[in-house]
């Protein structure tokens, strides 16, 4: 299958650009040029799948080049990381589902697209005799995610940056503990703006990218989205007995650069049956106010208990306005131009309508993040992280609207957020071992200054090539 540009359907790429290129010349994001289409009875016949068959039956439709036997073993390599071998296990509460996306080695549902491009790099570079250099910047999660899906694999090497003393002591310590020739973690003297600076700033100098094969994973990134989409079939199928296929969920999904309900979307496109999709938001609620009112607009960021979700702008947007607008992409690359202009989109009450189709919104405070959690912890004796906790909030604030059983997506373990977590609950909590095991390791970590040519300089002494 091929892929096209979200500004222009005339440009083109293959799968394989797709992986390594991430954004089209045009400043567009990429997307399949069309959505393969399940039937109830493709999912009869998936009912009782293990995670590893469904993915390799998604993902197989938008990656039909690889042959179908090379597809497993990939997906049999990146998911023998994970700690629960169904891979996302779902629990009932009393209200709603809890799918669990965090049994990953970072403990993030990051994990399941990351581990998935790790291990597709080191197949891709093989084949077509490349070396990578992966570039990135990162506020927690995605870095150790990162990190962690180029472990042990060749032909790729990896560059956190991180702002120095300011991520959470777990995150770091995901990040600093590795003792491998291919990991470099890089905390920088400056802040996570900062560090997003030099990166993107390396990114746009042509030459630096193409000499050192630098390559960026962030969350615009198709194949992040691809390896997305499996758990929503997979969450389903778990929930949904075979004889009653059809029947609707609604997901609840912690929403930052709208990576993850997007693929939510794609799998409601394709023909998973679900009703709506609830965009969770914390106090940095862009995505909110666009859902409920039809303005899109920029705003400054606001540190939050679920920093994961702190966003000015969602970066996967586009994608859903491609398709919002009919695939009009000459109308995207209007409404894009508009947003660089003045901030801000505004949209038709017919198109608002079309929105509401698919999507609900709420947001949540950092005092109704504890409120939450520890609720949660007394009703149902479960506990959740802060990301989860905004999920489960916006699912109480818009039950009455949810007319079928709904999903909650828990995006990471509550482990990695102590601190509230047990504020909330108020009691200690238990790390399960792989924290445990961080805090006796030897630390790896290159401290830089804040500025692009000490960074430079570091990654021409070091990447592969
Ligand atoms: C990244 C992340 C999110 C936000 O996901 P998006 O795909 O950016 O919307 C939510 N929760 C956690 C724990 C995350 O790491």
């Amino acid at each position: 299958m091929n892929y096209i540009s979200t500004r222009n359907k005339n440009n083109i790429y293959s799968f394989e650009e797709a992986l390594y290129e991430g954004l089209s010349s045009d400043g567009g994001l990429l997307l399949p040029e069309n959505i393969p289409h399940l039937t109830y009875s493709d999912l009869e016949k998936m009912n009782g799948s293990h995670y590893i068959d469904i993915a390799g039956k998604i993902i197989g439709l938008y990656w039909e080049e690889l042959e179908y036997q090379i597809l497993k073993k990939l997906l049999h390599k990146s998911y023998a990381t994970f700690t629960d071998k169904r891979i996302v296990p779902v629990e009932k509460l009393e209200h709603f589902y809890i799918a669990e996306l965090f049994h990953g080695p970072t403990l993030a549902f990051k994990d399941l697209a990351m581990q998935f491009l790790g291990t597709t790099f080191e197949y891709m570079n093989i084949k077509t005799g490349k070396y990578i250099n992966i570039l990135g910047a990162t506020s927690g999660d995605t870095g150790s995610a990162a990190i962690y899906s180029v472990k042990g694999k060749s032909r790729i090497k990896v560059f956190i940056l991180y702002p120095y003393n300011s991520v959470s002591e777990i995150q770091e310590l995901q990040m600093v503990t590795h003792n491998d020739q291919n990991i470099d973690a890089l905390a920088i003297k400056g802040s996570f703006d900062d560090c997003q600076y030099i990166v993107k700033s390396i990114f746009m100098d042509d030459n630096f990218k193409k000499n050192y094969n630098v390559v960026a994973v962030n969350s615009i990134n198709w194949l992040r989205i691809l390896a997305q989409i499996v758990y929503y079939f997979s969450i389903y199928l778990t929930i949904v007995k075979k004889d009653e296929i059809g029947k609707k969920l609604n997901f609840v999904v912690p929403t930052g650069n709208f990576g993850n309900v997007f693929a939510g979307y794609l799998a409601k496109k394709m023909g998973l049956p679900i009703d709506k999709l609830i965009v969770a938001t914390n106090e940095n609620d862009i995505l909110k106010i666009f859902i409920t009112k039809g303005i899109y607009k920029v705003k400054n960021v606001k540190k939050t208990y679920s920093p994961s979700m702190d966003i000015t702008v969602a970066s996967n947007f586009e994608r859903y306005l491609y398709y919002l607008l009919d695939e009009r992409d000459n109308e995207v690359a209007k409404y894009m131009a508009e947003l660089r202009d003045c901030s801000k989109i505004i949209i038709s009450n017919e198109l608002l309508d079309k929105v509401h189709e698919d999507f609900l919104s709420e947001s949540t405070t950092n005092s109704e993040i504890i409120d939450t959690i520890s609720r949660t912890f007394k009703k149902d004796h479960y506990i959740v992280d802060p990301h989860t906790a905004c999920g489960i909030n916006a699912y109480y604030k818009l039950s009455s609207f949810c007319k079928t059983d709904t999903v909650c997506l828990a995006t990471a373990h509550y482990a990695k957020f102590p601190e509230i977590v047990e504020k909330s609950i108020e009691q200690k909590i238990k790390y399960p071992s792989v924290i445990e095991e961080l805090f006796n390791k030897k630390k790896n970590v290159t401290i830089l200054n804040n500025d692009i040519e000490s960074v430079k300089d570091y990654i021409i002494g070091k990447a592969l090539n």
